[in-house]
């Protein structure tokens, strides 16, 4: 296996409190059109992506409803896994931190640090929010009227005092330093020199790392204190190496050796700091990238249930139609560095402006065009050199993008080459032409490179388009402008339906 045709992609798992939303299908939406874009590349890929079990958080959402915190995620996972096959992720494997090979992993791993003399036993005192299950440092919280509030939530902290095992990360805080400040693993960058500037103003401190039953019992018995369960988010991070059969076989290491992390920039802190550290101690190399988005906010706040914001995938399913009109808006939206408003009104123009009118019009137009002037069979003629031009400079632009996981300005590419192929139609009219043939193929042919580059952002409708004018979703380094000899059109079908621009 060669190692550069190998990607790995990961989402955060997720709390299945509560069902998902637009901000979790940000992030899953965005893993699986990195991981189809990897396949379109030819990649043996895998896609990682599951739900952190375990915790008090989940212990007391499963004791309100009065059931077992495992009864409560069983019920709670199907829900995951309806809106992941209706928004089409296609990962390979749908991770539980109640998975059995999943807490041999923790248990292994906990052993090997116990052994290592890298858990030491303590006493931890300090500022506790119960819905991130994380202590709050000094500058971390917010105050307000003399009481400490979490920033996330925006809920009063709890002050916690208790026996507890410590995890020597402080030992590792120059080695994840120079992880963090002198490799390219964290991107974009503005989010390394965030936790850079971090690391060198408080330093990596140990980590408490287990939680005493009778406060928390919903979790993974420490190895050799079994009073002790683990601090749900050591749990959760090693989720990453269960996934792909932690043990250090081959295939484990190629996959690893390409793992990218895709994770919100809440979480930061965990996946780079924690995570390398934990990494190190375990002789595990860090992982190659951990790719970090911004969020969609509403009403300028990060989208909450406490915060009475969410905006649910019913709802865009509802006014957008279909999955891939979704993935399209959000991936269209994606912004890495910078929040972006949830704005109906530029989401129905570009729905209606993009979807509609640019690239469900084309493909109507050369699909009726094609049926009642050559009834439905296209060959290739002469080739269009603008056309031509245009399309192997938008192939070349997309592949850099989206290598560099600029996933919005390369549909944004590729929206150039469809709007291009619509004015050469109306320049050249082939429904008037004498010798529509050649004019047809043309603007069928650019339809089809554009169409194939789509299909990770829109996989449905990409493989509606091909099935309709007769052509096949192929490799993308294959793509090659006046490659097929003949189109078998067998409809113009209709692919977006316009939304009215009526709500406020
Ligand atoms: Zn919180």
């Amino acid at each position: 296996m060669n190692v550069s045709r190998v990607f790995y992609v990961t989402t955060p798992i997720y709390y299945p409190n509560d069902l998902p939303h637009i901000g979790h299908a940000y992030t899953t939406v965005l893993a699986d059109v990195l991981a189809r874009w990897h396949r379109l590349k030819g990649s043996d890929v895998f896609f990682l992506t599951g739900t952190d079990e375990h915790g008090l958080k989940l212990q007391r959402a499963a004791e309100k409803k009065g059931v077992k915190p495992k009864e409560f995620v069983d019920r709670m996972v199907p829900e995951f896994k309806r809106y992941w096959k209706l928004l089409e992720i296609s990962y390979n494997r749908f991770i539980r931190t109640t998975d059995i090979d999943h807490e041999e992993v923790v248990k292994k791993a906990l052993e090997e640090l116990h052994s290592k003399g890298l858990i030491y036993r303590g006493t931890y005192r300090g500022w506790y929010c119960s819905s991130c299950e994380k202590f709050y440092s000094e500058g971390e919280y917010e105050e307000k009227e003399g009481k400490k509030i979490c920033p996330i939530h925006v809920k009063e902290l709890e002050w916690v005092e208790e026996e507890t095992y410590f995890l020597k990360l402080s030992a590792y805080q120059d080695e994840v330093l120079k992880l963090v400040r002198d490799t390219d693993i964290i991107h974009p960058r503005g989010y390394a020199r965030e936790i850079a500037s971090k690391l060198e103003r408080e330093g990596l401190r140990d980590l408490s790392i287990a939680r005493p039953k009778d406060r928390v019992y919903w979790g993974v018995e420490l190895p050799f204190d079994n009073r002790y369960v683990v601090y749900v988010w050591i749990d959760a991070l090693l989720n990453y190496l269960t996934g792909i059969g932690y043990g250090g076989n081959r295939k484990f290491r190629e996959y690893w050796s390409v793992v990218h992390h895709v994770i919100g920039k809440d979480i930061l802190w965990f996946h780079t700091a924690i995570w390398f550290a934990v990494l190190l101690m375990l002789d595990v190399p860090p992982p190659r990238r951990v790719l970090v988005h911004a969020f969609i906010i509403n009403r300028g706040l990060k989208m909450g249930k406490s915060v009475g914001n969410v905006v649910m995938i019913d709802d865009m399913l509802d006014r957008y139609y279909t999955a891939d009109s979704v993935r399209y808006l959000l991936m269209r939206l994606l912004n890495l560095e910078k929040d972006v408003e949830f704005d109906v009104e530029l989401l129905d123009n570009i729905y209606n402006g993009e979807l509609a009118d640019t690239y469900g019009n084309l493909v109507r137009r050369v699909g009726v065009l094609s049926i009642k002037k050559l009834g439905g069979v296209v060959k290739r003629g002469e080739l269009d050199e603008e056309l031509r031009g245009k399309s192997e400079e938008v192939v070349e632009e997309v592949v850099k993008l989206m290598d560099n996981y600029k996933i919005s300005e390369s549909l944004v590419k590729t929206f150039d080459l469809l709007r291009t192929t619509n004015a050469y139609l109306n320049k050249t009219k082939p429904w008037e032409s004498e010798n529509p043939e050649p004019l047809l193929y043309n603007a069928i042919e650019a339809t089809r490179i554009a169409t194939n580059l789509l299909n990770p952002v829109m996989p449905s409708v990409t493989r509606k388009v091909a099935e309709a004018l007769g052509f096949e979703i192929i490799e993308v380094d294959k793509l090659k402008y006046g490659e097929v000899k003949e189109f078998r059109v067998r409809e113009a079908p209709i692919l977006f339906k316009k939304v009215k621009s009526d709500i406020s």
